[in-house]
């Protein structure tokens, strides 16, 4: 059976999102309306300008049915800005800023500082056999996790050593960097396979 995957199409980098699904095998399709999410098995919330993209959420009517496809299950990837969506706690956050919420960590936004506004690590993912080349740009961390969320990768290396920058719960799943660049679509294989296990 097809696994049909959303990505939120409203701001932030989607083409490669659609892209690197498309690659692992999954039906790929920009989503701007609740009908389109609505035919969705999953979703991806891309990188881009959080505040930006939840203002446009609730611009579309898209943030409340957001909220309840969450609640009611709907896996879903947030990667960087996306990963801020998800979050349910934000630190740094722009005044008023609001998130879709369900995943049950504390984000901080901009975490790596202006020194290192954009880096890249070979990062070691747990479910992955060889490390990733994490691409982070104004990336957040996460700064907590409740005992329900699994750690899957941490910073190696630099100022930000030990810093957690992937995480899973239950069918939701973020990271702080961003998988659709690069030509590695093992996150988005990951995420997919999670969808096709649900
Ligand atoms: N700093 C951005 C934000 O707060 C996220 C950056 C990104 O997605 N590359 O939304």
């Amino acid at each position: 059976m097809t696994t049909t995957v959303g990505v939120l199409a409203l701001q932030g980098d989607v083409r490669e999102h659609l892209a690197a699904l498309r690659s692992v095998g999954a039906a790929a399709v920009p989503v701007r309306r609740v009908a389109e999410l609505a035919a969705c098995d999953a979703l991806v919330l891309p990188g881009g300008e959080s505040t930006t993209m939840v203002k446009l959420a609730a611009t579309f009517e898209l943030l409340a049915p957001l909220r309840e496809a969450v609640r009611a299950g709907l896996p879903v990837l947030g990667t960087c800005a996306g990963m801020i969506l998800l979050a349910d706690r934000v630190e740094d956050a722009a005044t008023g800023q609001e998130t879709v919420g369900g995943l049950h960590v504390t984000v901080r936004r901009n975490a790596f500082g202006r020194q290192v506004d954009s880096f890249e690590e070979d990062l070691r993912v747990t479910g992955l056999a060889d490390p990733v080349r994490a691409v982070f740009i104004r990336a957040p961390w996460v700064e907590q996790v409740d005992d329900d969320v699994e750690v899957l990768a941490r910073v190696a290396t630099g100022p930000a050593v030990g810093r957690i920058v992937a995480v899973r719960q239950g069918p939701l799943m973020a990271t702080s960097f961003h998988p659709e660049v690069g030509g590695d679509d093992r996150v988005h294989g990951m995420f997919v396979d999670l969808v096709r296990s649900a």
